[in-house]
């Protein structure tokens, strides 16, 4: 069986976010991108099955600019065999990334999609879920635990009071939430491995594929400036000030 895994190249998780001064977006200029973080729990899942001889092949995609070549390779590192970089300098919606990958199931055949359940820039959480429809496969979303058995899948999904298994049947998309495994840490040799992997490069273009925006950012604002604290000597001047604010203590 091979795996396709969807990598997305994100503002790192510890970046303070900048908003641009005219509210426009967010300033990425000189900072630092990294895998999104959900993305690394999918690829590790990948080269879980591969070592547990359940995959053939991995291969990581990932639709971005040129840069994004660094997360496929950050990926490989990690023990993904091949990359494909849709290569775009546009900010690419969940619907036309869908579309990409579509085409991209298509060209490969794998038996398993596995992606994030969401990207930490957008917070969309809808690739997934649209690639499973556009594909018409069964969908197994916010993954905490994935079996292999024969064709199928069993997937535990985090769901609201508990945990709910479903038995997709392959092909199918799954994507990964946050217990579903510990990603590992690049080796050296995994590093040193990774930039001979083929990577090829290919274009939206090249899959059908228009990935003009269908959504108008109206406007990017900062989360208002948390007021300054008040501190208070003692239990009983804390339930004073609670009950002046009208919570019950
Ligand atoms: P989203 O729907 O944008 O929250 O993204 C959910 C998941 O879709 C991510 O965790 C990735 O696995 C995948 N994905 C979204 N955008 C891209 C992209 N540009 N390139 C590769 N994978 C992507």
């Amino acid at each position: 069986m091979k795996v396709l895994v969807a990598v997305k190249r994100v503002l790192d998780y510890n970046v303070k976010v900048r908003v641009k001064p005219d509210g426009t977006g967010v300033d990425l200029a000189n900072s630092k991108m990294s895998m999104n973080p959900f993305d690394e729990i999918a690829v590790e899942e990948a080269v879980r099955l591969k070592e547990k001889k359940l995959a053939g092949e991995a291969v990581a995609v990932s639709i971005g600019p040129a840069k994004a070549q660094e997360t496929i390779r950050a990926a490989m590192a990690l023990g993904i065999d091949r990359g494909v970089l849709v290569q775009t300098d546009e900010a690419v919606e969940p619907l036309a990334v869908a579309r990409i990958l579509k085409a991209v199931v298509e060209e490969e055949k794998p038996g398993l999609v596995l992606l994030g359940k969401q990207a930490i820039d957008d917070d969309c959480g809808q690739t997934g879920q649209m690639l499973a429809a556009l594909l018409g496969w069964p969908q197994g979303a916010f993954a905490s635990r994935i079996e292999v058995e024969g064709e199928d899948f069993l997937v535990t999904r985090e769901i609201d009071g508990g945990l709910e298994t479903v038995r997709l049947k392959g092909p199918a998309v799954v994507t990964a939430d946050l217990r579903l495994n510990e990603p590992r840490y690049a080796s050296l040799p995994g590093i040193m491995k990774a930039k001979s992997k083929p990577l090829a490069v290919k274009s939206p273009a090249d899959y059908g594929v228009d990935v003009a925006p269908r959504l108008k950012v109206l406007k990017v604002s900062e989360p208002p400036a948390r007021q300054a604290g008040v501190k208070v000597k003692n239990v009983d001047e804390l339930v004073a000030r609670l009950k002046s604010l009208g919570a019950t203590p």
